[in-house]
């Protein structure tokens, strides 16, 4: 059976008049007007007007539900609808898969399902055009970050998402059991990351990382996609330039290439075009005591105080120089003063899009750092190893692709930004 089409919908237009085609797709709506029944059809590029004549034709379309995959063989023609630009008269139609009625959610979204109906039934979902929209920019956006780190010279690698030791402490590891052993699902690819500037300079990965936290807000996911990258010969602030113009070029790539895609979700998609402001831990810590929320240096930043920095900072910004007791055993503190970390996170108002850094790259430094932080310095040799193999320095970060999206589609919950979202409730589908 031949399934071919000559034309996307979107490549038709009305200079085609009198032009056979073979197009394809889902009926989206479908009208019976005495001797005519219009079909109006959708492919992934564009929605076209069909119309049928003749009592063949007719009878077939007769009870066939929205929705359902159809071929049609017509030719291009004027139209008299006021909402297309032509019309497809058909000459043959073949019905190649019928959908049910009633479907579980409204795909055309003129009924308001709830984001938990439309997760539940979400390949359905993206027959929505709002929510077709938000993952053609997830498509875009990772197609501009590919672009510019490997313009930077940046080597797309994958390191192991199944690993047998806990890479960073090991709180909020899921564990599986792997043959008769124990293993764990990789909650970033930090060591690995870092041991590969040994042999490639600069790597980057973009992949699903695994966090067993039962977090139940709209930024956390127990799945979520991050870009990271680790480069030698690069310091902390260094990197962070390579992320503001990874973030800045998404931004200027959407808005070029997603012009549809932004008047279906109603967004105006703008690069930031001022440079990202970067604040000290220690002017966060002096603004939110201005503001009344007293914080003692060393202390984290509450969900509260994120809250607070983002009302004074509602855009794009840097946080740098964080408490080293904050910090994971890798960061690498500050040389002139050494309670201080080279560290960073790139913020989105009072959301959290990245965290970065400069590494440690001295073995013995390391080690002390794990066994201040309670960690068995034993249970990283494997890692360890490498650094005694000309470990150049390194810097790097990583950026939560999913939160990004939301920024990106002024959309909130991440969950929409995600095709199948895991947390702690969420398995299925
Ligand atoms: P948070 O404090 O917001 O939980 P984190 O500091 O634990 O984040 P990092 O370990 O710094 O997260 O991870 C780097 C980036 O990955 C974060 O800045 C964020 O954008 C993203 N990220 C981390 N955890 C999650 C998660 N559970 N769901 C979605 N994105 C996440
Ligand atoms: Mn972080």
């Amino acid at each position: 059976m031949d399934l071919k089409r000559t034309h996307y919908i979107g490549n038709l237009n009305a200079s085609l008049k009198g032009q056979k085609v073979i197009i394809g797709g889902w009926v989206e709506d479908l009208r019976e007007l005495g001797k005519l029944t219009f079909l109006t059809l959708r492919d992934v590029t564009g929605v076209a007007q069909i119309v049928v004549i003749g009592d063949e034709g007719i009878k077939q379309v007769k009870d066939l539900n929205r929705q359902s995959v159809v071929r049609i063989t017509g030719t291009v023609q004027e139209t008299k609808a006021r909402d297309f630009p032509f019309e497809v008269k058909s000459e043959k139609i073949e019905i190649l898969s019928r959908a049910v009625h009633p479907l579980p959610i409204d795909p055309i979204g003129r009924l308001e399902s709830n984001i938990d109906n439309r997760l539940n039934a979400r390949a359905l979902d993206l027959r929505n055009q709002k929510t077709a929209s938000i993952f053609k920019i997830r498509h875009h956006a990772l197609q501009s970050i590919r672009k510019t780190l490997a313009d930077l010279g940046f080597i797309e690698v994958n390191t192991p998402k199944i690993i047998g030791s806990a890479s960073e402490g090991g709180a909020n590891l899921f564990s599986l059991k792997y043959f008769d052993k124990q293993a764990y699902l990789a909650q970033s690819p930090q060591l690995y990351k870092e041991q590969l500037t040994l042999g490639l300079e600069r790597v980057f990965e973009i992949s699903s990382f695994y966090r067993a936290e039962k977090s139940h807000t709209v930024r956390h996911l127990t799945e979520f996609t991050s870009v990271d990258i680790e480069a030698d010969f690069m310091d902390y602030l260094d990197v962070a330039e390579v992320l503001e113009t990874v973030v800045k070029n998404v931004f200027e790539h959407v808005e070029k290439n997603c012009i549809e895609e932004q008047k279906i979700l109603g967004i105006d998609i703008k690069k930031p075009t001022a440079a990202f402001e970067k604040i000290t831990y220690k002017q966060a810590i002096e603004e939110l005591g201005r503001e009344g929320l007293g914080l003692v240096e060393g202390d984290d930043l509450q969900d509260s105080h994120l809250r607070k920095l983002g009302e004074i900072h509602p855009g794009f910004y840097f946080l740098i120089d964080w408490p080293m007791k904050l910090k994971p055993f890798y960061i690498h503190e500050k040389e002139d003063n050494p309670s201080l970390s080279k560290s960073f996170d790139l913020q989105y108002g009072y959301l959290e899009l990245s965290s970065g850094g400069r590494r440690l790259h001295d073995p013995s430094k390391i080690r002390a750092r794990l066994v201040e932080q309670g960690l068995n310095p034993s249970q990283f040799e494997d890692h360890l190893r490498a650094f005694d193999w000309g470990m150049p320095p390194h810097s790097g970060w990583g950026l939560g692709l999913d939160r990004l999206m939301s920024v990106l589609t002024k959309i909130d919950n991440v969950r929409e930004v995600v095709l199948y979202p895991r947390d702690p409730e969420r398995l299925f589908p």
